[in-house]
């Protein structure tokens, strides 16, 4: 039985921030990332790619400026980044960090795209630095293949509402989203795009449940006890 509140909480999220645009490409001719539709070129689905390994342990913004540098050396392509002196793309993403483990990885993404690697799960999660989460987002949101991403702020907004338990693994987080949602890449990636934003605003590490629009489906904001800490937390 198809449980609605993972759809009910979508609408309240749409509702309430609108479409979040996102993945953000950038745009032929300029050097900024910005949200145009998404990917269409075979160089802005290998950007979302590059994209997701830059943004791995660190905010869009530094993983944004390190794609930025990249374009403004005319090196956002697999074949520039398989030509490139190591050390020197390393230096050139340097705003995203851990610049030199990420230059491996970008590198290893290269190779992938230019042997035309398979647009598969287990072909991403077969290179070196590519987990789940970076491997989804990569088949989502490059490749408009209807997997659903699982972050930290899905699991901790997730968590708290009492929808995914918080001992579920990675594939369990996703089945539960798989298992509740129509199978569409376009809501997938508008859904957790919506939970980034509300993980943001309102469910932070410490949450702001005064004024969450979710809380009166919230299983920890409506638990006893616990109700009053959180309300004083915002
Ligand atoms: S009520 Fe609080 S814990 Fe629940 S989803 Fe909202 S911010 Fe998160």
């Amino acid at each position: 039985m198809i449980d609605t509140r993972y759809m009910r909480i979508y609408e309240r999220l749409l509702g309430a921030y609108g479409p979040r645009g996102w993945w953000p490409v950038t745009p032929p001719g300029e050097t900024v990332p910005r949200y145009t539709g998404g990917p269409r070129t075979p160089r802005q689905r290998f950007e979302v790619a590059a994209g997701a390994v830059l943004t791995q342990n660190t905010a869009w913004a530094n993983a944004s400026r390190a794609i930025e540098r990249l374009n403004t050396l005319g090196a956002m392509s697999p074949a520039a980044i398989r030509d490139m002196d190591e050390r020197a793309l390393a230096e050139a993403i340097r705003p995203a960090g851990y610049y030199n483990q990420k230059a491996k990885r970008l590198k290893i993404l290269a190779a992938f795209f230019l042997e035309g690697g398979k647009r598969s799960r287990a072909a991403l999660l077969a290179l070196h630095g590519v987990g789940p989460e970076t491997a989804d987002s990569i088949l989502l949101y490059a490749w408009n293949i209807p997997v659903f991403v699982i972050d930290a702020y899905t699991r901790r907004m997730f968590g708290r509402l009492g929808l995914v338990p918080e001992s579920a693994d990675y594939d369990e987080a996703q089945a539960a989203f798989a298992g509740n949602l129509p199978r569409s890449a376009g809501l997938y990636r508008e859904y957790h795009a919506l939970i980034v934003e509300h993980g943001k605003r309102a469910c932070k590490k410490v949450p702001v449940c005064k004024k969450c629009l979710l809380k009166t489906a919230c299983a920890l904001y409506l638990s006893s006890g616990k109700r009053t800490s959180i309300a004083r937390s915002g």
